[in-house]
């Protein structure tokens, strides 16, 4: 008999009823370390005072108008992003993939409005995830995600990640834009170099084509920036944001330049719930904490901390691992051992760790993470490394 929640997710055996800042308590009462983050979202922890304040604050005074109606938190969200970034615009989404459906149609309209309607694909990356919607499904293009669930929305072509000559030949008159994760989460915390990111950047210049960055998961202070391609010193047309900017609470966004944006007027595009006044109290507290360089500069020396640990333990355990990857609190470590073992291994010792593609484990904790934290870390992952050793071994 089908379970009555649809069976879409391989669960861990675990359920957990509490957490406060880095640690999550079990039903059974004991307290795992938490160095995912419920995949890079929890920026702040969690329990944060400020979002528990902000939340509930909000929820005394009012839940949902709709956006029939001028949302104050919601004006006060995008006038932060927009003195933050290089945006002149934002729209409220309450995922990631909704962001992908709305960063794709922006690109379209604009195109369509510019008198060059036939100017509708997108380049996509191989290893690249973009949600699970039609739209993102279609642009990541994997078949683990697309099989069975055609016809795809057409319109992407997909290039191999790293390949700016297969970037270069796949671009023809029916180019609208490039997509690309300055980091690629679900496909195992692969950096796209800087000189790479610029590269492009350039190619979409000389092309004129919009260029849309995908920061759901590096983005909100996760790298030590604000947001990831600022390091590359670029900016792009569009970006994709949600996970880390709700803390928690189901919040997304778009950001775009009022070129690309252009084409969306009143009428062609809306949410039910997108900047509702929970989501945007607690988007603003989040940035008013992650947006201070005080806060990123102790990412920065915290991920420095961290993947120093890592360093370390890679050394001390070849057979389990391979090396460590990512940038801030961004981390991968690429195993040798079958990455699924590592994470059941980390389980056993209490530590959460989140699987990728590659075989590699990634490490995505809170920002928020404290140097004691990160002793615990070194500690629970060491003894969770020699697990998997002995049982490689006995193997
Ligand atoms: C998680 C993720 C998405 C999808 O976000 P949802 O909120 O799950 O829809 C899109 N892009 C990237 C890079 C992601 O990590």
């Amino acid at each position: 008999m089908i379970p009555s929640v649809l069976p879409t997710y391989n669960r861990a055996p675990l359920t957990f009823v509490k957490g406060e800042g880095a640690w999550l308590t079990e039903a059974d009462g004991r307290r795992f370390l938490d160095l995912g983050a419920g995949i890079a979202v929890n920026a702040l922890g969690h329990a944060h005072p400020a979002l528990v304040g902000a939340l509930t604050e909000q929820a005394h005074a009012l839940w949902h108008v709709s956006n029939l109606y001028h949302i104050p938190q919601q004006q006060a969200l995008a006038d932060k992003l927009v003195d933050l970034t290089f945006a002149d615009t934002v729209f409220f989404t309450n995922s990631g993939t909704e962001s992908c459906e709305l960063a794709v149609k922006m690109a379209r309209k604009y195109f369509y409005d510019q008198g060059q309607p036939e100017r509708v694909e997108i380049i996509t990356f191989d290893g690249s995830f973009h949600g699970r919607s039609s739209a993102g499904i279609a642009a990541a293009g994997s078949e683990k995600m697309t099989k069975g669930f055609g016809p795809l929305l057409p319109g992407f072509v997909h290039v191999a990640f790293g390949d700016l000559d297969g970037v270069t030949n796949a671009i023809s008159d029916k180019t609208a834009a490039i997509m690309i994760e300055p980091i690629q989460g679900e496909g195992g915390i692969r950096p796209v170099p800087d000189v790479e990111l610029k590269a492009l950047r350039q190619i979409c210049d000389d092309n004129g084509l919009l260029l849309i960055l995908d920061e759901v998961q590096c983005g909100v202070g996760r790298t030590g920036k604000l947001f990831a391609h600022e390091w590359a010193g670029i900016t792009p047309d569009i970006m994709m944001v949600a996970k880390g900017i709700g803390g928690g609470f189901p919040l997304g966004a778009v950001l775009a330049t009022e070129a690309a944006a252009s084409g969306m007027t009143a009428g062609t595009h809306g949410s039910t719930y997108g900047g509702n006044p929970l989501g945007c109290a607690v988007g603003c507290a989040v940035l008013d904490h992650v947006a201070t360089p005080a806060f990123l500069d102790g990412v920065n020396r915290k991920a420095g901390l961290l993947r120093q640990k890592l360093e370390g333990l890679v050394a001390d355990h070849p057979d389990v691992f391979e090396e460590v990857r990512g940038s801030g609190l961004m981390l991968g470590l690429k195993c040798n051992a079958p990455n699924a073992d590592v994470v059941a291994a980390g389980y056993d010792n209490e530590v959460i760790t989140v699987p990728a593609a590659d075989n590699v484990i990634r490490l995505l904790p809170p920002l928020t993470l404290t140097e004691d934290d990160i002793a615990q870390a070194q500690i629970r992952l060491e003894k969770a490394a020699r697990q998997v050793q002995d049982q490689l071994a006995s193997a």
